[in-house]
């Protein structure tokens, strides 16, 4: 089963793919951690990648479609994996899709988390302070102001009509992003079921 997880920053699709993907015994796969891991290595790929992160700035679709291709075809995603916060474009969906068709094989179901820019942005700040109060290290681009004005725009650009194409596609899942961490979880795997 391939799953998609789509949200605006803070909207928790991390830890709810965290979840999912603990329950379906399938990986989950955080484009974030995998730019951040390309990042600490210091190669010259991740240099050019953290440009981009640190501003919040989407990283381009050729680094993003290597990524993505290469992880998705190692052993551990042989029945299926979680892609949390990729692809997130239309021409990143598009992409993928067509590098999926060549496999025979197609998105199964994309989970959109639903909430308010309002909100978005003050989960996002108390993210940065909670890390800051717990000694551990903020993410620099919670840090940065214009970084997260930069990812709500990115959202509204690029992740809005790329939701429109999954639900054109029949395979969009919209969720209230409210509820617990708990709730959520039940819910979703509830809707799995059927
Ligand atoms: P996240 O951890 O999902 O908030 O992602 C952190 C940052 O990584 C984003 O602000 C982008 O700069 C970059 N990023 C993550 N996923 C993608 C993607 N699919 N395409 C381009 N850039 C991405």
């Amino acid at each position: 089963m391939i799953i998609i997880v789509m949200g605006p920053m803070g909207s928790g699709k991390g830890e709810q793919s965290r979840l999912l993907g603990q329950d379906l015994k399938i990986p989950q796969l955080s484009m974030g951690d995998l730019l951040r891991n390309l990042i600490a290595s210091g190669t010259t790929l991740g240099k050019l990648s953290k440009e981009y992160v640190d501003k919040g700035l989407l990283v381009p679709d050729a680094i993003i479609n290597f990524i993505l291709q290469s992880r998705v075809q190692e052993e551990d995603c042989k029945n299926g994996y979680i892609l949390d916060g990729c692809p997130r474009s239309l021409i990143q969906g598009v992409i993928f899709d067509n590098w999926l068709s060549t496999k025979n094989q197609k998105v199964d179901k994309v989970i959109f988390f639903d909430i308010s820019e309002e909100e978005t942005i003050q989960r996002v700040t108390s993210r940065a302070k909670k890390a800051i109060e717990n000694g551990e290290t903020p993410r620099n681009d919670d840090l940065n102001e214009m970084s997260i004005k930069n990812r709500m725009k990115e959202f509204f650009d690029q992740v809005l009509p790329l939701k429109m194409y999954y639900e054109n596609m029949g395979v969009l899942q919209v969720v209230d992003a409210r509820p617990s961490i708990e709730e959520i979880h039940a819910y979703i795997m509830k809707t799995l079921e059927y």
